[in-house]
């Protein structure tokens, strides 16, 4: 027999848009050198699920050179592919900081610790000491999210004993917003006074404050360096707004039975839907172990081109069951493909409908599609 090929045997087909992905980056570039700063890319949880080992490179060769992670193992596998590029070396922040014993880790993957303690900036400054270099680092101020950074009284004593911290090599003062999709929010422009108030007192080489949201409240919140993260793969980082951004991800799946009800019944787990009779019923080969919210359950609903199709019944671990009755039978056929996130159910709504936001639904999309990349070169 021969191989079948990858889009025969799977489920559905998980479509990645790299030229998309890239268009979101030159869109948050363009918006950053307009108040003299630049763009930077969060690629943590593998580029939000999207494959960093097909992102970063995409987003390297647009002009990126500044990337964030969450883990010390990410920021060594992205070392590990861009070093396999031929450009200038990028910079590579870990969000985690200096996790004990892993000064290292550092140093010999040339890597940024983003230091959220005073512990760890007198740990990173003894490991640069013992060095007899220093190393860059980052400080990551806490300015109203109560998450991670240096906390009000740690900042106090930084600065006020800053003649201890000399040779401190400070690359990114950063500080995270906490309501950033929220413009109107109050919190946003205290996070902005208290970050400019520590800029004041501290010297570093630049400083980092929007996320994708953020950098949408204006170029007072870009300083240097803005990092967005969810809205390159797509998401709106304005809610209130139309997206500007790009649809970078698209996710069909396959037809495998479709049935005609003759006599009323249940369909899926718990016969939560009751389908009446002449309703016709499609199944298609993917479900929550595929990352597909078990929320969208009789809420979701998925497109064959215009034709828009409700989720009946329970999402199950590998099927969804839809409603078919009103599209043309010649359209809806096994093996035929229905987007589950396409051009009229974006990721957003998707999320929306699901309780949930693109952030998680993009990092819990699964490992069995057929995964295609386009573009990107
Ligand atoms: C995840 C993260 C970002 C990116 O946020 P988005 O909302 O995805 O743009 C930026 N900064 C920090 C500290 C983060 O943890």
């Amino acid at each position: 027999m021969s191989d079948t090929p990858k889009q025969q045997r799977a489920g559905a087909v998980l479509t990645i848009d790299l030229d998309a992905l890239t268009s979101n980056w030159r869109l948050y570039a363009d918006k950053a050198r307009g108040s003299n700063a630049k763009a930077g890319a969060v690629i943590k949880a593998s580029a939000y699920g999207l494959d960093v080992a097909r992102v970063a490179p995409a987003l390297h060769l647009a002009g990126c050179d500044t990337f964030f992670v969450a883990t010390i193992d990410e920021a060594i596998q992205i070392r590990n592919i861009l070093g396999k590029i031929d450009q200038a070396n990028p910079s590579i922040h870990v969000f985690y900081g200096l996790m004990d014993g892993c000064e290292r880790d550092f140093s010999q993957y040339d890597l940024i610790p983003v230091l959220n303690t005073l512990g760890e900036v007198e740990a990173w400054r003894a490991f640069c000491g013992g060095l007899g270099t220093s190393l860059p680092c980052d400080i990551h101020i806490d300015t109203g999210m109560s998450r991670l950074g240096l906390d009000e009284h740690e900042l106090q004593k930084f600065i006020t004993n800053m003649d201890q911290y000399i040779g401190l090599n400070i690359n990114t003062i950063m500080s995270h917003l906490a309501c950033a999709e929220t413009p109107e929010h109050i919190e946003n422009k205290r996070q902005l006074e208290r970050f400019t108030t520590a800029l004041s007192k501290i010297n570093f080489t630049q400083a980092s404050l929007a996320n994708s949201s953020g950098a949408f409240l204006g170029p007072n919140y870009h300083f240097d360096l803005i990092r967005p993260g969810v809205a390159l793969y797509g998401a709106n980082p304005t809610p209130d707004k139309p997206n500007p951004m790009k649809q970078v991800v698209r996710l069909q799946g396959k037809v495998l039975q479709v049935r005609a009800i003759d006599t009323p019944r249940g369909v899926g787990y718990g016969s939560t839907f009751e389908a009446s009779q002449g309703t016709r019923i499609a199944t298609l080969a993917m479900g929550y172990a595929d990352g597909y919210p078990r929320s969208l359950s009789n809420v979701g609903e998925v497109y064959f081109g215009e034709h828009k199709a409700p989720i009946v019944g329970r999402v199950s671990m590998d099927l969804i069951t839809i409603d078919v009755t009103d599209i043309p039978a010649h359209i809806v056929h096994v093996g035929q493909l229905a987007d589950v996130i396409g051009p009229l159910n974006p990721i957003d709504d998707v999320a929306d409908k699901a309780g949930t936001i693109g952030y998680e639904l993009l990092t819990q999309l699964g490992s069995r599609y057929d995964r295609k990349y386009t573009g990107g070169n």
